[in-house]
């Protein structure tokens, strides 16, 4: 009896070292990426699993309105890299100024995206100031239709594809982006941490949208944040007056634009029938420089060279 003891725990020992030296060989393996070298520039780039077969795909053109502040790189370079995640895309980024910026430029080069740099300045009376509470004025607005316009002097009906504008400063899943790919007119989902609520979404019965979970304006045709909606190439250039209109009660953006495009009954749920979050309306903490400001009047900022 004691013997037999001895050898179950010997084989014991044998079967789970071998796992743990398996384990342990994988840990050192190549991830399923597969480094790719770019031969026209010279770019390294790492191809994902998620980014490929994007060649038959409905492309989806991603609007980023952007404005400078000390931390527009951070979210910029956030955002860029989730983008390169997925397939088939297009970053249209239109900044919030009289030019280009070099700082956006620089970046968009380098982020080996397929992209276009846009600009456009809201008009000073349209414009938020640093003292203004965030909810004033609406934000973005001229650089979304500076977009529309692009794609209307660009594409054609005909092209297959989706829009969806997204913020810089909000969290996107890749999830979210595969659920909008194939959107027949205007596709919905929830969003995070909006409204005043974890969540702001559409209701579904029967698979087709019936009210929204909101808590704000509910009479607002459709309640819903601009990151919670995509909408057909096709059908944004068959009307060719639809825009966001900059003279909106507040919260009825999103409304000016989807008002002559889609009923709410038309509307095609995704994400599950909208009971998953994939995006959720993060804002970033505006970055203090007290100490920045001090030194500079001392001569000793930090140096203007070093690009943040
Ligand atoms: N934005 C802009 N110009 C401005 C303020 C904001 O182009 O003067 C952009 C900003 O970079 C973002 C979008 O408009 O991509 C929405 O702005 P914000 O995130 O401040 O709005 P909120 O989160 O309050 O909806
Ligand atoms: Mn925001």
């Amino acid at each position: 009896m004691r013997l037999k003891l001895r050898n179950v725990f010997l084989v014991y020992f044998v079967v789970s070292s071998t796992g743990l030296l398996y384990a342990l060989l994988q840990l050192g393996q190549q991830c399923g990426c597969t480094r790719q070298i770019n031969p026209g520039n010279n770019i390294h780039r790492w191809e994902t699993p998620h980014r490929r077969g994007g060649e038959n795909m409905p492309v989806i053109y991603v609007v980023t309105p952007t404005h400078t502040r000390p931390h527009q790189r951070a979210e910029l370079t956030r955002l860029s890299q989730t983008l390169l995640l997925v397939p088939a895309l297009h970053w249209i980024v239109v900044e919030d100024s009289a030019q280009r910026t070099s700082l956006v430029s620089d970046l968009l080069a380098q982020s080996e995206l397929q992209y276009t740099h846009l600009h456009v300045q809201t008009p000073p009376a349209m414009k938020l100031k640093d003292s203004d509470p965030n909810w004033l004025k609406p934000r973005g607005v001229e650089q979304r239709n500076e977009a529309l316009h692009w794609l209307r002097e660009n594409r054609s009906p005909k092209d297959h594809g989706v829009v969806y504008f997204a913020d810089d400063d909000n969290t996107y899943s890749i999830k979210i982006f595969q659920e909008m790919r194939n959107t027949h007119k205007v596709s919905v989902w929830p969003v995070g941490l909006v409204g005043g609520l974890r969540y702001e979404g559409p209701l579904v019965t029967g698979g087709k949208v019936v009210s929204f979970h909101t808590a704000w304006k509910t009479h607002r045709p459709f309640p819903i944040d601009m990151a919670g909606f995509a909408v057909s190439l096709t059908l944004l250039l068959n009307h060719p007056k639809a825009q966001f209109d900059p003279n909106a009660e507040r919260g009825f953006l999103e409304s000016s634009l989807l008002g002559p495009l889609v009923t709410v009954g038309e509307l095609e749920p995704k994400a599950d029938n909208c009971t998953k979050i994939w995006v959720w309306h993060t804002r970033t903490e505006k970055p203090k420089l007290k100490q920045e400001e001090l030194l500079e009047k001392q001569g000793k900022g930090s140096d203007p060279k070093i690009l943040v």
